[in-house]
Parts: C-alpha cells; sequence; structure tokens
C-alpha cells in the first residue's frame, strides 16, 4: 500500500507548482493583463464576431496538461474579442461595471489563502472585514449599526433574501400566499419576478402602481391601492421601490413610499443595484431621503462601486428576521457554533462556503480611498446630463426626461413617424457593428427607445464627444441610404 500511496503522491504532487514554475506563470497573466490593458482607452466596447468563441470548444478538459500560453492565447482569441467588452469605457449598454485593478489583485489573494468566510469560527478575520464593508454600507444608508447585511454573488440573490427574509418576518403562510399583494411598478427590476417565483410567492398579486411622467412609482396611487386591496381582505405585505430604475434611472419616492409602508406595516424594499452607491455623491441627498426607513436595501458594488462582477449586498434593519431565514445547525458543525461575536455569512444566507468576497471590495476602497468613488460617481452623472443636453442640439432627436442618475434615453424622430421603432432599432444596430462603444435599447409603452448607461470608470468626457460623433456620423449613412 505504501507503494501506491507513494506513486500517487508524485503526481499530485504536481499540484503544488514549484517556485520556478510560478515565476513563469505570474510573469505570463501579468503579461495577459499588462497587454489586455495597455489599450484599452482605444480598445472596442463591442466585438462583432461571427465565431461566437466556438474555438474555446478544443480546449476541453483532457487527461495531459496544457501550456498555459496555449491558454492564454485562446482566451484572447474566443473570449475576449467577442460580445461585449465590460471594462472598456466605451460599454453604456445596460448597467455597466468596470473591474478594478486592485480588485483583481485582491481575488487573487482571497483565492491564495482561501479563507472560509462563510463562518467567523473559521475566519474570524475575513468575517470582521466583510462585516465591517457592510456596516460601512449601512452607515452610508442610514441604518443603525446592528442591521446586518451579506455579501452576494450580486443584485438578484440579494433581493431574493430580502423577499424570502420579508415573508417569514410577515407571517406568511403557505395558505396565505395566494392572498398577499406585492407593491411595485412596471418599471422594477425583472430579478425581482424571478425572487419572487423562487420564494414560492407565485401565486401572490403583483400589484403594479402607476408611475408619473418620468417613470417614478406614484406614492397616491400606491395608497389608494392598498386599501382597496385591505378592503377586499387580501394581505398587503411587500413594496419594492427603485433608486435607480434600470431602464431609465428613476428614483422612487421613497420617503413617501416609506409614509405608506409605515403606516400600514407592510415590508419596505429599495432596489438600489443600480443606484445605491450615487448615495456616495454629496448633492444627492434630496433623492435619498427616506431610504433609512427601508426595511432592506439592495446594493451592487459591481455596479456603482465598479467592481468586477460577482459582488452584491443585502442589507436588513432587523438582523434577527434575517436571520431566523437562513439560521441552521447542522451536527457537523456544531463546534462551529460557540463564539458569536459577529455574524457568520452562512447564517444569513443560502451560502454555506462561499466566495471571500471582502478582499475585491476592501482592497480598492482602501487604496483609494472613498474620495475618487464620489468624484467618478458625480462624473458620470455629469456626464449624462451632457450628453442630454447636446443629442438635443442635433435636430430630430427627442429625449426621454432628464436624468435623474446616469441614464438617458434618446431616439430619432424621421418624418414618417410611423417608421421611428425600426428606424432608432437600426441605428442601434449601425453603432454596435461599428462597435466603439455600446448602447442597448428598451421598450417604453410601444416607443423604442436606445439607452445611454454611464457608469464605467473609465468613461470620461472624450467618451461621450465620440459617442455623440458616432451618431451623428451613422444618423448621415442611415438618411442616405431611404
Ligand atoms: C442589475 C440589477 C439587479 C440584478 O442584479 P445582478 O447583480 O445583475 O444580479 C437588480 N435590480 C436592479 C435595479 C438592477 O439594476
Amino acid at each position: 500500500m505504501i507503494e501506491k500511496i507513494k506513486e500517487l503522491e508524485a503526481l499530485s504532487r504536481i499540484l503544488s507548482p514549484s517556485g520556478e514554475q510560478k515565476e513563469k506563470w505570474n510573469s505570463r497573466v501579468l503579461q495577459y493583463s499588462d497587454s489586455f490593458l495597455k489599450d484599452i482607452e482605444k480598445d472596442k466596447a463591442y466585438y462583432h464576431s461571427e465565431e461566437k468563441g466556438r474555438g474555446i470548444y478544443e480546449f476541453d478538459i483532457s487527461e495531459e496538461p496544457t501550456e498555459l500560453t496555449r491558454l492564454i492565447t485562446a482566451v484572447e482569441n474566443n473570449i475576449d474579442n467577442a460580445g461585449i467588452n465590460p471594462a472598456s469605457g466605451g460599454h453604456m449598454g445596460y448597467i455597466p461595471g468596470g473591474g478594478l485593478y486592485p480588485s483583481a489583485l485582491g481575488d487573487y489573494m482571497a483565492a491564495i489563502s482561501n479563507r472560509y468566510a462563510g463562518v467567523f469560527f473559521a475566519a474570524p478575520g475575513a468575517v470582521r472585514l466583510e462585516n465591517m464593508l457592510l456596516r460601512w454600507m449601512c452607515r452610508l444608508m442610514g441604518f443603525p449599526e446592528n442591521s446586518a447585511g451579506n455579501l452576494t454573488s450580486g443584485g438578484s440573490i440579494a433581493n431574493l433574501i430580502a423577499i424570502v427574509t420579508a415573508r417569514e418576518a410577515q407571517g406568511l403562510k403557505a395558505r396565505d400566499f395566494e392572498n398577499a399583494v406585492i407593491y411595485l411598478s412596471e418599471q422594477a427590476h425583472h430579478s425581482l419576478h424571478k425572487a419572487i417565483r423562487i420564494a414560492g410567492l407565485s401565486e401572490a398579486h403583483l400589484r403594479y402602481i402607476p408611475m408619473d411622467e418620468n417613470l417614478r412609482l406614484s406614492a397616491t396611487a400606491l395608497e389608494k391601492a392598498m386599501i382597496k386591496d385591505k378592503e377586499s381582505g387580501l394581505i398587503p405585505f411587500f413594496i419594492n421601490a427603485s433608486i435607480g430604475t434600470t431602464n431609465t434611472g428613476a428614483v422612487d419616492p421613497v420617503n413617501s413610499i416609506a409614509d405608506i409602508a409605515e403606516k400600514y406595516g407592510l415590508w419596505f424594499h429599495i432596489d438600489a443595484a443600480y443606484g445605491g452607491f450615487f448615495k456616495l455623491v454629496p448633492g444627492l441627498k434630496e433623492k435619498f431621503k427616506g431610504v433609512e426607513r427601508a426595511d432592506s436595501i439592495t446594493l451592487d458594488p459591481h455596479k456603482s462601486l465598479f467592481l468586477p462582477f460577482g459582488t452584491g449586498a443585502v442589507l436588513v434593519k432587523n438582523k434577527e428576521a434575517l436571520l431566523k431565514v437562513h439560521h441552521y445547525l447542522a451536527d457537523y458543525m456544531q463546534d462551529t457554533h460557540t463564539e458569536n461575536e459577529e455574524i457568520s455569512p452562512a447564517d444569513i444566507s443560502p451560502e454555506l462556503t462561499k466566495h471571500f468576497r471582502g478582499m475585491r471590495l476592501w482592497l480598492p476602497l482602501k487604496l483609494f480611498g472613498l474620495k475618487p468613488f464620489r468624484a467618478a460617481l458625480e462624473e458620470k452623472i455629469y456626464l449624462a446630463r451632457y450628453f442630454h443636453q447636446e443629442i438635443q442640439k442635433i435636430e430630430g432627436f427627442e429625449v426621454g426626461p432628464e436624468p435623474e442618475l446616469s441614464v438617458a434615453m434618446f431616439r430619432y424622430v424621421p418624418d414618417d413617424e410611423t417608421r421611428a421603432n425600426d428606424f432608432n432599432r437600426r441605428l442601434l444596430e449601425e453603432i454596435r457593428k461599428d462597435g466603439r462603444v455600446f448602447l442597448s435599447s428598451t421598450n417604453i409603452n410601444d416607443t423604442y427607445w436606445i439607452r445611454v448607461a454611464i457608469l464605467i470608470y473609465r468613461t470620461h468626457l472624450d467618451k461621450i464627444e465620440l459617442l455623440l460623433e458616432i451618431i451623428k456620423g451613422k444618423l448621415i449613412e442611415l438618411r442616405s441610404s431611404v
């Protein structure tokens, strides 16, 4: 048996590379990242590709090892050159992210030490660091220090945790589900609908509340709807407001909504996945008035803190409610529950073993300090307003509401207005084919709008000027082709 063990050991020891090997790999990976970032200011935001990365299938898993250089080339040829380039400042579609360099270093450190950040007993320092970040978010949102929060993989899971917590906290039983009412606007994010279904609440009534002309949920209409539902014997239990709708960046009147939630005893959730960290901008106090009155808030550091994808957050004021839903004591983990100085992430989320996400958030925030984050967010707001102002100067363009945050909408209205939707669809297609900037679109009441969502820290004035120039050029081309 010893012989067999030794034989296997010789093979498995390959998994711990030598110093020399590590050095080679490190320098090859750094070469990749340097070359990726070298021309990022000029690189395309969208790569139109016929192949769509198909070549990656040649690198399926096999018994024998493959050289790192071949693998990196495969990444460059199949992954980096197809589709959206989310690191580019020209990416202004959907809600863009970015990816901060120190976050990559934080991920690297977290993967090397592989701290078990799900449980306080196992990684007390790591859990303290993550909870400290969450307490900072709580302070930022005006939540009391004894609230709880979790670093999730994104806003979708944050919304899911919020709705499940609300369901239990409001005492809903299965027999109540078909009478439960959830209030939201048509502009609420679709991850909420997913969360409602996963939470077993698909039989609940979804009450879509009318919006004002700027697509903000109307608090007056909300109260009316709720009174009516109560009179019909239904069970109003959850209100969702958005701080920054994904479509248009509209900010719902959270303070007035909080009044209603309080008066009628509903769970008040704010989905601030897109807009939450704009609270760092001093001039936006009024828009955020009342956030501290929510029961739960979803934030997405991989949006408005420019982190690489994979980090969201949920904050819940009532810690006990959050624990009640997610806490579980397994026999095999009984010795992990002796110390309770800090809440363990595993006790307040569906996850047990998880990535030590805190590092990718803490490292950039500490290395840069908050100042450049505040400045970058304020800059994005001004860029959106600037675009909104300048596009109106080009004849034939119509705009959506003045951007509340960093999303602007526009469309071209040709002489024959019935062709507007079609024309704008083609305009967007042409912009994408060009690829230097990337935009997306939306439909509001059957009208097709092109959206500009500015949220990459690398997006500066020169990109907005470039965008305006591209739009002008494409417009001339399209008009001469009809
Ligand atoms: C992006 C977004 C979500 C979903 O977050 P993910 O991080 O993509 O899971 C939820 N709500 C709003 C308002 C969003 O913009």
